[in-house]
């Protein structure tokens, strides 16, 4: 993990927020190989999410809610972690950490950092959502939060999407976005974080219909991580049982990955039944229901989500591509990155910084970034090259030799199996188009 987090700030893909101030706790920035990488995930979602169907709609609602969204939620009253504080170290703690010793809020109880007895108070429950004020005033009227998931986002826009795409239940809605979460214990660098980003689609159903598309949903999510190149033998399904349900869940299950610190939870599957959309039209007063076009039911559909965070999803893709390995007596570090997410498509290498060779191969640069990110670097030796693009997981290497300005071919090597193909200049494009 070390060697993943040190490699990420080196190459530019995550960089702590506020270093030089020594940092924003869990908190994280995306570098100039990072931003292409996120952005590179999210398309792939976007597009198998939204795209490539037609049963689901995208929408991008405000992270700023009317607060009364989230007492409908009950994430004002249970989106709540118990902690318990040290009266003698001021350290706050969740109530559930395996450090603490004895039980809180009795004297055999000692605080993991000071090591005092008997000043852990008993647990308190505490809210995980951002507070913040709009408008001038800052009281209690005004106070708004910092969405801790899009979800509700997309439920208070049931009807407007519906109406407005004339789509027909069973359909769904897709939304990217940042959320905010007052995390207690996080960590292991970008998985858990105060602030993220989600990628979810809520999918609306029949009642009675709900277990089926939990079922599909469920197989489907599955078979993209794996599409993505992710190892199948490190993801697997957990279940949750009675006591780790959420409280709008009737059923869900996590697709985890065993991450270097164990196995943990990449995404939800959920089936949320009716609770939100109900909750919602008893809150606000407006009907959010569904009219059977044939049979003319009306009914408060169910709700299939999956929800992944986009910073999990990166940090899998980084743990799963890394790898360190001995090819013609070097050691060298590789991010294997399945090509249609890599940051970079292709490095562009004159072999050497003479004989019309950077010309040439800046020529191809030019002509080769009109269709996909490229990187010419001239600087070092060839081999020296190639490497620094393996570890950016750049999956080709293209090289203008002593041959090229002759016969007009260059060799594009391939970062996995090391092979070099000669490929001839005007089917370079179709060529590595082809591969990506
Ligand atoms: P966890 O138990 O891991 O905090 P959760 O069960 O609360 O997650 P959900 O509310 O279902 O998570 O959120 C859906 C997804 O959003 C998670 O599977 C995860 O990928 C991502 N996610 C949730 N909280 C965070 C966070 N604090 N930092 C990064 N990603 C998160």
């Amino acid at each position: 993990m070390e060697k993943l987090v040190s490699l990420a700030k080196r190459r530019g893909f995550v960089f702590q927020s506020s270093e030089i101030y020594g940092g924003l706790g869990s908190v994280w920035d995306y570098g100039p190989l990072g931003v292409e990488l996120k952005k590179n995930l999210i398309e792939r979602w976007w597009r198998s999410m939204v795209h490539e169907r037609e049963d689901i709609e995208g929408i991008d609602s405000a992270i700023l809610m009317h607060a009364r969204v989230w007492e409908a939620s009950e994430h004002v009253s249970s989106f709540t972690d118990p902690l318990v504080d040290c009266k003698q170290c001021k350290n706050r703690f969740r109530a559930d950490d395996e450090s603490i010793k004895g039980t809180p809020g009795e004297e055999d109880a000692q605080c993991p950092v000071c090591g005092s007895k008997g000043t852990l108070t008993a647990p308190r429950m505490f809210n995980l959502m951002f507070k913040t004020f709009m408008g001038p005033v800052e009281e209690d009227a005004s106070q708004i939060y910092l969405r801790p998931e899009t979800a509700q986002g997309t439920y208070v826009n049931f009807l407007n999407v519906m109406q407005s795409s004339r789509q027909k239940i069973p359909f769904g809605i897709a939304q990217v976005g940042k959320a905010f979460r007052n995390e207690i214990t996080p960590g292991n660098f970008i998985f858990l974080t105060r602030e993220f980003e989600q990628m979810e689609m809520q999918y609306f159903v029949k009642p009675g219909d709900d277990e089926e598309w939990f079922e599909y949903w469920h197989a489907e999510r599955m078979k993209w991580h794996k599409e993505l190149g992710i190892d199948g033998n490190k993801l697997r399904y957990h279940p949750h049982g009675e006591g780790e349900l959420a409280h709008y869940a009737k059923r869900a299950e996590d697709i985890q990955y065993e991450f270097p610190f164990g196995w943990q939870e990449l995404e939800g599957v959920h089936n949320r039944t009716d609770f939100d959309l109900s909750r919602h039209q008893e809150f606000s007063g407006k009907k959010l229901q569904y009219v059977d076009t044939v049979s003319k039911d009306r009914f408060t559909p169910y709700v299939v989500e999956t929800a992944l965070g986009v910073g999990r999803l990166f940090l899998v893709v980084m743990a799963d591509a890394y790898r360190e390995e001995a090819v013609e007596g070097e050691s060298r570090v590789v991010l294997g990155l399945h090509p249609s997410i890599a940051p970079i498509k292709a490095g562009i290498f004159p072999l050497v910084k003479k004989d019309g060779m950077p010309e040439l191969a800046r020529s191809i640069r030019d002509d080769l970034r009109k269709r996909f990110p490229v990187f010419y670097d001239e600087g070092g030796s060839i081999g020296r090259r190639y490497r620094r693009q393996d570890e950016a997981g750049t999956p080709f290497g293209v090289t203008v030799d002593g041959q090229t300005t002759q016969d007009q071919t260059v060799t594009v090597r391939d970062r996995d199996t090391l092979h070099q193909d000669r490929v001839s200049l005007d089917k370079l494009a179709e060529y590595l188009t082809e591969r990506l």
